[in-house]
């Protein structure tokens, strides 16, 4: 397998490989740029099915970090690291303090956080072998985890695309949110409050029953994806978007915090031919990594963090301003928008 050559490697800074035997960690840590700073992102632990797998998802995933930070005018890099195991029954202590162990090696180029296959206690292990991680707050031991913060995002991030499409409100609306876990079920909550009319599907019925008990209006995993509903919000996977998908909907919006929604960037050009206006995953799902960088700076200011977070609306419009005046798709504004900050020369836009 090329590493160097490989079609999603774009330019990584460095691409780091580890195997510790007693353990039985296999993992890989991929920094993309760190013009900004340190390259920080979650820390992810699932059951690859071939070794190519984890290497393309930690490359995609990395130099999505550096977007998202750039975007959300945070002083950091991109980078993201994967651990190749079932996290139901390969997760041990002596794994998660080798992991610590191979991010401590890299001396704060990489700083870890939690992500899907780890949680707030599994990086609070990784961090009694290494100072960089992320997302857990040392001086009062408990975990920060960001879903809520990431929920209030996507649900700031709904309002400015409502408003694109020309309502003033989101009271009335109706929003299609395909899985609700940590953050669906946040984002849930947030819009049933604000009087949205709210479809939900997912494939675990506990987390349905919970939506439901809250108004949501439970559909079939087929259904959500041809809701005829003002936004379609993704809360599950990546790559919901692509060739065999994308004729069935029938929503005006899509606006939610999955990573990597379009399988591939022209899929976010028939969405702007089709009319569908498209909020970039990683504008709209940045409050995890802005609550992140609070936490990681020891400020656990809530209404500080609040008002980071509400800067993803004003981004937004400026996106759809942007891309509606030079009818071009979304996504690739928001990355010429991205690429003008970490390339180095915006850096006055970051927070101080
Ligand atoms: P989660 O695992 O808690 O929730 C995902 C939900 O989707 C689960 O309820 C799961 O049962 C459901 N699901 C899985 N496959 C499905 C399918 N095919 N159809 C319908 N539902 C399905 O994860 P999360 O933390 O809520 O994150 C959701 C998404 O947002 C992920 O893509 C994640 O990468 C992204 N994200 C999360 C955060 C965060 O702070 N947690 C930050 C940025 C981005």
């Amino acid at each position: 397998m090329n590493v160097l050559s490989h079609h999603e490697f774009d330019n990584h800074q460095l691409v780091a490989f580890h195997s510790d035997e007693e353990s039985g960690l296999k993992a890989i840590i991929a920094v993309h740029n760190s013009h900004l700073g340190p390259a920080t992102g979650g820390c992810r632990m699932f059951n690859y099915a071939k070794e190519e797998d984890a290497v393309r998802d930690v490359l995609r995933l990395s130099r999505g970090m550096t977007y998202k930070s750039a975007l959300a005018g945070l002083p950091l890099g991109g980078g993201k690291s994967v651990i190749i195991g079932d996290p139901k029954k390969d997760k041990t202590p002596a794994l998660l303090h080798a992991m610590g162990e191979f991010i401590d090696t890299l001396g704060g180029r990489y700083i870890g956080a939690e992500d899907s296959g780890t949680s707030v206690a599994d990086i609070t292990m990784m961090g009694e072998r290494t100072p960089y991680v992320s997302g857990i707050n040392r001086q009062a031991k408990h975990g920060g985890d960001p879903s809520p913060v990431t929920a209030y995002g996507v649900f700031i991030g709904i309002r400015a695309t409502l408003e694109h499409l020309g309502y003033s409100e989101v009271n009335g609306r109706s929003i299609a949110i395909q899985g609700v876990g940590n953050v669906g079920f946040n984002l849930c909550q947030l819009l049933r409050d604000a009087g949205a009319k709210v479809f939900v599907s997912d494939i675990h019925q506990v987390n349905l029953k919970r939506a439901f008990d809250i108004g949501a209006v439970v559909v079939s995993n087929d259904d959500i994806l041809s809701m005829d509903v003002d936004v379609f919000a993704p809360c599950a996977m990546g790559a919901v978007i692509n060739p065999y998908s994308i004729d069935k909907l029938r929503c005006q919006s899509i606006a939610g915090a999955a990573n990597n929604q379009l399988a591939t960037p022209e899929m976010g050009d028939q969405l702007h031919e089709m009319g569908i206006a498209y909020a970039p995953d990683y504008v709209i799902n940045a409050g995890g990594i802005i609550e992140v960088y609070y936490q990681n700076q020891g400020i656990l200011d809530a209404d500080r963090v609040t008002q980071h977070v509400d800067t993803i609306g004003a981004r937004l419009r400026d996106i759809f301003q942007r891309a509606q005046g030079n009818n071009m798709a979304s996504q690739r504004i928001a990355d010429a928008m991205a690429e003008e900050t970490f390339s180095g020369r915006a850096k006055r836009h970051l927070a101080a």
